[in-house]
């Protein structure tokens, strides 16, 4: 299979000279599959391309099994439903993440309880879960933000002992590794995204991995209704609607063939950005690479430090004027109204929810957009 950078680079230039922060690039045959799929009629959630896209996946992620539906959103209640998560029950959630994360845990009733981030990955901090633990507490919710891996041998070690489960929301984090094994398999579950802007995307789609038959069956059953898979029409149990079509499955198809290049790609990309931005230690702090970790890059995220007179929102304003789309780091979940909440808990999060931003991070970036990203960040960071 051919895929050369330059078909990236060809895309239609919808944008003239702007530079977005994220952009699908689709250069494998997701086209061809698309096309099969409206000649043969086979576009709802039955047809060839969902069964496959879930076993590839699978063994993407190094799972036992996949399980394909509509979003990454409902890949995460999918997950808490096989859990058996239902009112009164806590889950733990990191401070810092996209708001899904805390919205399913609502879905079911049950209560997100927040802990604060670490200072470097920005991912919740392993050495603070234990303290948010009472006995309504049923599982953990992680999430490998922004693909950074989270450190999973505490977070797992502490589950085993008081009895919890894992659910690693790896919605932008597929092809991220913990010590060289995929991201998605290391807990009970793993969730996964395929937003428009999401590493490899079907549109709107998501996907479950896991080891485990009986959550593999469970979550089957909740996706289709609660129908019993041996008799139609029949339900033992009220399910939900929640299944992928067979037309999003071919894009995905045909994106996951792709997958390597679609990695090699930002890995391309970050280089160019830790080049263009070499002697800006004091003002901005690039993303770190634990030893542990084998990060994917969904967004290449900077922090501006707190002892520069440089202004995060300012900075996004001021790029966005020169046609460089960027994007803040997620606001912390407590800062919301929803989950509004004293932020005298999450000093962290607090700090890096106001100084982070994410630059453009996407396949398509050809090397003058990143110089042209890095020179105005220069400019307006230091008058360079
Ligand atoms: C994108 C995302 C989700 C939700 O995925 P959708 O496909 O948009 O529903 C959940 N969690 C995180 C961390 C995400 O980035």
């Amino acid at each position: 299979m051919k895929r050369s950078s330059n078909a990236a680079l060809n895309l239609v230039d919808v944008s003239s000279d702007r530079v977005s922060v994220a952009q699908p690039v689709f250069n494998g045959r997701e086209k061809e599959y698309v096309d099969h799929c409206l000649d043969t009629g086979w576009i709802s959630s039955a047809g060839e391309y969902i069964e496959k896209f879930e076993k590839q996946f699978a063994v993407h992620v190094q799972a036992n099994h996949a399980i394909a539906c509509f979003n990454g959103t409902v890949a995460l209640h999918l997950a808490l439903l096989a859990k058996g998560v239902t009112a009164g029950d806590e889950v733990i959630v990191p401070s810092l993440t996209y708001i899904a994360t805390a919205n399913v845990v609502r879905y079911c009733g049950a209560t997100p309880v927040f802990v604060d981030c670490e200072a470097d990955t920005w991912n919740i901090d392993p050495r603070m879960i234990e303290e948010r633990i009472s006995d309504r507490t049923k599982g953990i919710i992680v999430v490998h933000l922004y693909g950074a891996p989270v450190d999973m041998d505490p977070v797992m070690e502490l589950a085993k002992r008081r009895g919890l489960f894992v659910i690693e929301d790896a919605a932008q984090a597929h092809g991220s590794k913990y010590r060289g094994k995929p991201v998605g398999a290391l807990g009970d579950a793993g969730t996964f995204s395929f937003f428009g802007n999401k590493i490899i995307t079907t549109g709107e789609g998501g996907m479950i991995t896991t080891n485990r038959t009986e959550i593999d069956q469970s979550m089957r059953l909740f996706r289709n209704q609660g129908m019993s898979p041996k008799k139609r029409y029949w339900f033992e149990m009220i399910g939900y609607n929640y299944r992928m079509t067979n037309l999003q499955a071919a894009i995905g198809c045909g994106q996951l063939e792709g997958i390597d290049w679609h990695l090699n790609r930002r890995q391309e990309v970050v280089k160019a950005y830790r080049e263009g931005l070499k002697g800006l230690d004091e003002i901005i702090t690039l993303p770190v690479e634990k030893p542990y970790a084998t990060h994917c890059y969904w967004m290449f995220t900077v922090l501006i430090s707190d002892k520069s007179r440089v202004n995060r929102d300012a900075l996004i304003l001021k790029l966005d004027q020169d046609g460089i789309e960027t994007r803040p780091i997620f606001y912390p979940m407590f800062m919301m109204p929803p989950y509004a909440e004293n932020a005298d808990r999450y000093p962290v999060a607090a700090s890096v929810g106001i100084r982070g931003i994410s630059l453009p991070t996407h396949g398509a970036l050809s090397s003058s957009d990143i110089s042209r990203v890095c020179e105005r960040v220069r400019y307006h960071c230091k008058g360079e």
